[in-house]
């Protein structure tokens, strides 16, 4: 009787059965993860600068999408070797760069563009270090002089070493048409200044500027809203997740787990440069939660960018 011995009986006598099964295939999407800075333009306290560092060399595989601001150089008496120095003291190469902008009296003013005071999206707090962090670029400014603020800005940030911003979010998410125009005209590819202005009531009053202003600017925004298309080249990143300011490392996880029973796979959170000290403590305690829960789920997580 003659023995036949297939492929398969060969594969595994050698060992090597696991080669001829077949890949399985899924067609789920890796969850996407962007952690977002917003760097004021404020201060650069040695305490949130080495919250950031420490941040860092923790979860050093981990990219942030830091969007930088120039109104830290235009202070009176600033000086612009140590300004770099300490922004790129929290940088890593893993990270994408971009811009986050308000209305900043001297920077504006360096711009070539007549500042403008109102209207507000909230009231200055008294600790501000100069006038204009709280003017709305969109309701302040013309489309020409947001065109010539996010021109000034980019060149800017070229003019330091950094590479031309592409990302961007507006102080306060006051983005509507004419500051898009302007990021569209500047080749600007992604944004993320559409918020539900539902995840800032935990710190805002329902009927403060800032809650009753993003109503208007961004509408019936729904929960974990997705990427789409502001402009044929531009791509709107809702926050949807908010800021480490405005959440608790529970909400964060509730978030994070109802993103994984959706159908969704995006989600863009992130804190301020300014208060890092105060929040990043939020953020370093959801990583690993995040992770452990997306391998419950066998989601493959992926840090972006
Ligand atoms: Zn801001």
């Amino acid at each position: 009787m003659r023995v036949r011995i297939g492929v398969c009986c060969i594969l595994s006598m050698l060992g090597l059965a696991h080669a001829a099964e077949p890949i399985p295939q899924t067609t789920t999407p890796p969850i996407e993860v962007y952690i977002t800075v917003d760097w004021e333009g404020d201060t650069l306290e040695p305490d949130n600068i080495a919250a950031m560092q420490r941040f860092r060399q923790r979860f050093s595989t981990i990219p942030l999408l830091q969007l930088l601001n120039p109104a830290y150089f235009f202070k009176p008496g600033a000086d612009a070797n140590a300004i770099n120095a300490t922004i790129r003291s929290t940088l890593l190469p893993i990270d994408t760069l971009g811009l986050h902008l308000h209305g900043w009296q001297h920077w504006v003013a360096h711009c070539g563009v007549t500042f403008q005071s109102q209207p507000q999206f909230a009231a200055a707090p008294l600790s501000a270090s100069e006038a204009g962090v709280t003017v709305s670029l969109e309701h302040a400014y013309s489309q020409a002089a947001l065109t010539q603020l996010i021109g000034c800005a980019s060149q800017w940030m070229v003019g330091q070493g950094y590479p031309r911003p592409r990302h961007f979010r507006a102080g306060g998410w006051q983005l509507g048409p004419k500051l898009t125009a302007a990021l569209e005209q500047h080749g600007f590819v992604w944004d993320s200044s559409v918020i539900q202005a539902a995840l800032l009531t935990t710190r805002w009053p329902k009927d403060s500027a800032l809650v009753t202003s993003l109503h208007r600017l961004h509408p019936q925004v729904p929960d974990l809203a997705q990427p789409y298309a502001l402009t044929p080249s531009l791509m709107e990143y809702p926050n949807n997740a908010g800021l480490a300011d405005y959440a608790t490392s529970q909400q964060w996880v509730q978030l994070f787990e109802q993103l994984i029973s959706s159908e969704h796979s995006v989600m863009v959170l992130g804190f301020h440069q300014e208060s890092a000290d105060d929040f990043l403590t939020i953020l370093a305690q959801v990583i690993p939660r995040f992770e452990a829960i997306a391998a419950q789920h066998q989601r493959r997580l992926r840090w972006m960018p």
